[in-house]
């Protein structure tokens, strides 16, 4: 048997009917730059999470940048995020100029741990960044009662994360505003590049509306420095397509998470676990063991594949080397690193597969 990462071609071969006549509507009406099918997308994602506003952008990156506008943040001010993430989360803080400033994770959830937050806060602290990671929630209510008690904002990095929940209400809910990604890989991906801000304020989502199209709301008009981060008319189409599925491929992808959970309980790997408050919507399923290396050749040579999320934590990135940090700062990230594993996980993967997956770690000896 032959079990890819992931298998994008079988998912678009499913969907192909229903992306071809989406399309076929884009291309007839010509609107590929914002435009209706991008309209209808906004409003079917913001129903979908509860969200008053939901704006179309270009990328999951850009619609955090635009979230960075937004807080005028700028040279001087810091942003609490967490090292072990998708680096996207952190250029949206250097774009402005602002530094990030990391903080460790939690061991179970990998997830920004919240009871070092306080201490990394500085006058200079303008706003705190999680990340749902892996499609599973942040703990957000000790976060919002940090954000509260010392008066900055909360900005959810919701990029893997569509329909995940937190104490039963979608994430993207909580912080002043969030940022989805719709690469192709993510639980609900464009046939391209996009993203989405939403948000509950209005100002915020008037500000941004302007932000992601040359700063302008009149035509020819610029009131500020903007950028063209809008969202492709076919992108808007086919990511309403693909929204109707969404619910039933994060069920399937529950469901082969506590499949792997079964079976590979007995093996020495250190196995993801849902926190109590979260549901979540496993983006990656990821593993850990120090002898993932080894593992992972193991699986290869049968046919598995795998990947590494992520090898190297922020703090030690080279782009990252005029921050100041060393290697020891944030130690359970730094493990997390060394040890991560990420089993295929997404909805077209067969029982068979995930069987054949786990039968594979089993014949496995070199611990
Ligand atoms: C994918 C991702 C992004 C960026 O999204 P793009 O659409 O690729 O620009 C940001 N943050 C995290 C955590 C991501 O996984």
């Amino acid at each position: 048997m032959n079990v890819p990462y992931f298998d994008l071609p079988a998912q678009i071969r499913a969907l192909r009917p229903e992306l071809d006549a989406a399309i076929a509507h884009t291309l007839d009406t010509c609107a590929f730059c914002l435009g209706p099918d991008v309209a209808a997308f906004e409003r079917d994602f913001a129903a979908f999470l509860g969200v008053p506003h939901c704006l179309g952008f270009n990328s999951g990156t850009s619609a955090l940048h635009v979230a960075m506008r937004l807080l005028n943040l700028g040279p001087g001010d810091e942003v609490i995020t967490t090292p072990y993430t998708f680096v996207a989360t952190s250029w949206a803080i250097s774009y402005v100029g602002a530094r990030p400033v990391f903080v460790d994770i939690e061991e179970q959830t990998m997830n920004l741990d919240p009871r070092l937050v306080e201490p990394a806060i500085t006058p200079r602290t303008k706003a705190i960044m999680p990340v749902h990671l892996y499609g599973h929630p942040f703990d957000v209510d000790p976060l919002l009662a940090i954000c509260r008690s010392r008066k900055l904002p909360l900005i959810e990095d919701a990029a893997q994360a569509h329909g995940a929940r937190y104490r039963g209400r979608a994430v993207g809910n909580f912080g002043e505003m969030a940022a989805f990604s719709f690469y192709p890989g993510k639980n609900l991906g464009a046939c391209g590049e996009g993203g989405a801000l939403v948000t509950g304020r209005a100002d915020y989502a008037a500000r941004a509306r302007s932000l992601r199209e040359h700063g302008s709301s009149v035509r020819y008009y610029h009131d500020e420095i903007g950028y063209n981060y809008r969202m492709e008319g076919i992108q808007g189409a086919t990511l309403s397509v693909k929204l109707k599925h969404l619910p039933a491929w994060n069920q399937r992808r529950r469901a082969i998470a506590h499949r792997y959970h079964e079976l590979l309980k007995d093996t020495p790997l250190q196995l993801p676990r849902e926190a109590g408050y979260a549901e979540s919507v496993y983006h990656l399923y990821v593993a850990r063991h120090p002898s993932r290396d080894k593992l992972r050749e193991h699986l290869a040579a049968k046919d598995v594949g795998t990947a590494l999320h992520y090898p190297l934590p922020l703090h030690l990135q080279k782009c990252y080397a005029y921050l100041g940090y060393k290697a020891g700062d944030f130690p359970v990230a730094e493990r997390a690193a060394r040890g991560c594993l990420s089993l295929p996980v997404y909805p077209e993967l067969t029982d068979q597969q995930v069987e054949y997956v786990a039968a594979a770690i089993h014949e496995f000896k070199g611990w």
